[in-house]
């Protein structure tokens, strides 16, 4: 299973200058690349034939311009505009390049209906003031980890890294990331060891029902109360707002106050990461099954409840579910999105209708048995879990059409610490 592991680098300031202008080549590789392929797939001259590219599968870039890498860095390089390339490693700006091709193949494959899920737009051109500015070094990059455990980055230096765990096996590529807050993290691609993470079985499983007054119920009654962290640092976050609001634009008082804005949204941020571990990291090591629901996140966030949606991070917490119970080998389903998990008596399971939200307490015509709304909820999703487990036991496993492909475009998860 591939993790990605993410700690917090210090550079000096002279790193700090070095790194800016590594981001700063890849950029304008990028931007390079950017505008030469799109007149071309404009005009449509390399596309040919609609059905004979259809029949050859998604454009790509890549192959299409096996010279493109020589001509928009080597050559490049020679000329006095793009003299300053040399100040970025070769492979992260080949990295540049593969990563537009991947860019534009997730957009054309989601046009054609090869990719499922939301549509992907085309790629933008990078700039200067973009949010997070990253770039990855792979294996011919030759970065490395010192004797006196500094990460050795090409063209920027030996980085302080705050190593908080061991690596559990030796990354294949790193990626240097500045976020918008202006912290540095240096992120590692791993490949964990499927039978080290495995926990020995336990018996019990658990049903979770989502919520935004409490965040979530499980199914043997207990709860686990919302932390609104955003609703909480909102004063905080409306006074820095207001306060770079009033800043001049384009001053540097404006970029200190940007940047006061971006830590404070970043603390929130860690803060409910932080929570959504400890509780999947809980209830994955003392269940050997849990079971959610699937949200339909976007769906609701376009509701007046958007801010509260939001601020729960239903989906990372689903996420997380999923993955520690994979890696520790227990069980894990998701009940479906349309399942009437608040209108079914968990008890008899006879169906008793929808009901508005603020109805918390019911009776169950059928057999009397008074409900929380929640709890019932919780329990029905432990009972519907317990259902898929069975099914999928005896079913004869084969991964469905996409699957793989599924797999694949499935984001690696992370571990910041
Ligand atoms: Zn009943």
């Amino acid at each position: 299973m591939q993790l990605r592991y993410q700690f917090r680098v210090c550079p000096t300031p002279g790193q700090r200058i070095r790194a800016a202008r590594v981001f700063g080549c890849r950029r304008v590789v990028w931007n390079d690349a950017l505008s030469r392929i799109k007149p071309v797939k404009a005009s449509n001259k390399l596309l040919g034939n609609p059905k004979k590219r259809l029949a050859h599968g998604p454009y790509r870039l890549v192959p299409k311009h096996p010279n493109l890498a020589k001509t928009l860095i080597t050559e490049a390089k020679k000329t006095p505009e793009r003299a300053f390339l040399i100040d970025a490693p070769v492979g992260v700006m080949q990295q540049t390049l593969r990563d537009l091709d991947a860019a534009w193949k997730a957009h054309e494959d989601s046009k054609t209906g090869r990719r499922k899920g939301p549509k992907v737009a085309p790629p933008k051109f990078k700039s200067r003031k973009d949010n997070q500015q990253a770039a990855r070094f792979t294996r011919s990059d030759r970065w490395s980890i010192t004797e006196t455990s500094k990460l050795r980055l090409p063209k920027i230096g030996d980085l302080k890294v705050k190593w908080t765990r061991d690596l559990p096996s030796a990354p294949s590529s790193v990626t240097l990331i500045k976020d918008r807050s202006g912290r540095y993290w240096a992120s590692f691609v791993v490949e964990t060891d499927p039978a080290a993470d495995i926990l020995p079985p336990t018996d019990g499983d658990q049903g979770i029902d989502l919520g935004l007054t409490r965040f979530a119920v499980l199914a043997d009654g207990s709860h686990i109360a919302s932390p609104k962290y955003l609703r909480r640092a909102e004063k905080k976050l409306k006074k820095r707002q207001r306060e770079l609001s009033r800043k001049k634009k384009g001053s540097s008082n404006r970029d200190k106050a940007r940047i006061k804005v971006a830590r404070a949204h970043a603390n929130v941020a860690d803060a409910r990461r932080n929570f959504h571990h400890q509780w999947t990291h809980k209830l994955t090591r003392e269940n050997q099954a849990v079971f959610t629901e699937t949200l339909n996140v976007r769906g609701l966030a376009r509701t007046r409840l958007a801010k509260s949606v939001h601020d729960a991070g239903w989906a990372q917490f689903v996420m997380f579910c999923e993955y520690k119970t994979i890696r520790r080998g227990r069980d894990f389903a998701k009940v479906d999105r349309h399942f009437p998990s608040s209108q079914i008596c968990s008890a008899c399971g006879h169906l008793d209708g929808p009901k508005p939200l603020h109805i918390r307490q019911w009776s169950c015509p059928n057999c009397d048995t008074l409900h929380d709304r929640d709890w019932n909820a919780g329990k029905n999703v432990r009972n519907e879990g317990r259902r898929i487990l069975a099914a999928s036991a005896t079913a004869p496993s084969t991964p469905g059409p996409g699957a793989r492909r599924r797999q694949r475009q499935r984001q690696t998860p992370v571990e910041r610490t």
